[in-house]
């Protein structure tokens, strides 16, 4: 989401005649669109201020704009820090990025920070976007969270949920389709509860529905979507993914603990059984579905027992990768203000037992791909070698190989070799 709405501060400035400059030091702009899910995202906010202050004091024209989810929570706090920013801005006010800093031109610093948004139209999905890759797009569906998870600062960040309406959503996928995208990302924070809020001819869409619909327009041929939530999703959005063509055969259902205990305590709304159960289903409805999963280590009250019930969940639902965090507190959420906060070494101590254990399953999952041929779509040059390819499975593997080929390109690769992060493959056709 924090992406989807670079892109839209992009657009906006592009729009204003703006151009991405190659250094910090040549930029007239700086912009810093934040995240503040864990505190270490705070801090390298914070840090990166500090390195700015001095560019700022050689430079007073230098205009420097911080927005996001660390702005909305922050507000004035932040100018208090850091009173070389220029422009503070929250998550409801993207489209206001450019008056703002025209503003502070005029009259100096300014903070704009709104409570919510009242409706989907104030969004930056209609804002124009500066997008990174050509045939690959993040389409919003929803924007907020209706759930409280009690680790959790998204809803008090992002606001309540909104679902955007079912024909914008496809008419902008069939906008970029045209423009020679291929692979959408459909992004909202609990895309199962999708369309609640709607009506259409007297009936609610489901998501569902709208992964058909996405599925159907022409030169879409790749559909992802994050994030589903365990405790709502069921057979009807399983069944869509296997009948969809256009639907990648890959799920991300965040777990985030395997404690009954802890996902009570974390507000979650389903246990270790409901989950595997869940995932169980999926896996049976969608052949050669591939998992990846969230977890965090060190919720407040967590046992060794509990780590161990993670542990345990993990080894059954055998998850092909895992995004794993350590518990961090958030200000204003309830798990901040629960006894029981974990010392530091001990959930060092839980995260590394648990990595080691996902690495090996993941290894093991890439080796189950050796011998096999994968459609994979070019990503562009590998980072370390520009004459090696990296391109992405349906399943959403990375996969390198020795060749030249243009971003966006559909592939077959013959997998030759698996690590637990990445696969290794030759170009077949
Ligand atoms: N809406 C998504 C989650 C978005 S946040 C969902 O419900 O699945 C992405 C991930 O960050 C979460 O799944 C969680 O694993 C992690 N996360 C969120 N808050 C956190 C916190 N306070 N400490 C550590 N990890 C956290
Ligand atoms: Fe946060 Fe839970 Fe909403 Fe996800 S569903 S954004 S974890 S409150």
């Amino acid at each position: 989401m924090n992406e989807h709405d670079s892109e839209r501060i992009g657009g906006l400035l592009a729009a204003d005649g703006m151009a991405p400059s190659t250094s910090i030091e040549a930029a007239d702009v700086i912009v810093l669109n934040t995240c503040t899910i864990r505190e270490n995202a705070d801090n390298k906010l914070y840090g990166y201020l500090g390195s700015l202050r001095a560019i700022k004091m050689e430079r007073p024209d230098l205009k420097i704009l911080v927005g996001g989810c660390t702005a909305q929570k922050d507000g004035d706090l932040l100018m208090e820090k850091a009173g070389w920013v220029d422009v503070v801005f929250g998550t409801h006010n993207v489209n206001r990025v450019v008056e703002l800093m025209d503003h502070a031109d005029e009259w100096g610093p300014v903070t704009e920070i709104l409570e919510e948004t009242s409706s989907f139209d104030d969004f930056p999905s209609y804002l124009p976007a500066r997008r990174q890759t050509p045939h690959s797009a993040w389409v919003t569906i929803a924007i907020g969270c209706d759930n409280s998870c009690t680790f959790c600062i998204v809803p008090a960040v992002r606001g309540k949920e909104i679902s955007r309406r079912f024909g914008d959503i496809i008419g902008e996928v069939k906008a970029l389709a045209s423009e020679g995208v291929s692979e959408v990302t459909l992004l909202g924070q609990n895309v199962n509860s999708y369309g609640r809020d709607l009506d259409i001819n007297g009936r609610s869409p489901v998501f569902a529905d709208l992964l058909r619909q996405v599925g159907s327009i022409d030169g879409i041929r790749r559909i992802r979507y994050t994030s589903p939530h365990p405790k709502d999703f069921k057979e009807d959005v399983a069944e869509a993914m296997a009948e969809t063509q256009a639907v990648c055969e890959q799920l991300h259902l965040p777990l985030q603990s395997g404690s009954d205990r802890i996902l009570a305590a974390m507000h979650r709304g389903y246990n270790a059984e409901r989950f595997l159960s869940r995932l169980e289903m999926a896996r049976r409805t969608i052949p050669n579905l591939s998992v990846s999963t969230d977890i965090i280590v060190g919720f407040p009250g967590e046992t060794e027992e509990d780590f161990q019930a993670t542990l345990d969940v993990v080894a059954q639902a055998r998850f092909d990768q895992a995004f794993t965090f350590q518990y961090s507190p958030r200000p204003g959420t309830v798990a901040a203000t629960l006894d029981g906060q974990i010392e530091k070494a001990v959930v060092q101590e839980r995260f590394e037992r648990l990595v080691a254990l996902q690495n090996m399953i993941s290894h093991e999952s890439n080796q189950a791909m050796v011998g096999r041929s994968e459609e994979v779509l070019v990503e562009g040059p590998s980072k370390k070698d520009p004459g090696v390819v990296t391109a992405r499975t349906r399943g959403n593997r990375p996969v390198h190989a020795r060749g030249e080929y243009e971003p966006g390109t559909y592939l077959t690769m013959e997998i030759t070799e698996a690590a637990s992060h990445y696969l290794l493959g030759t170009v077949v056709s």
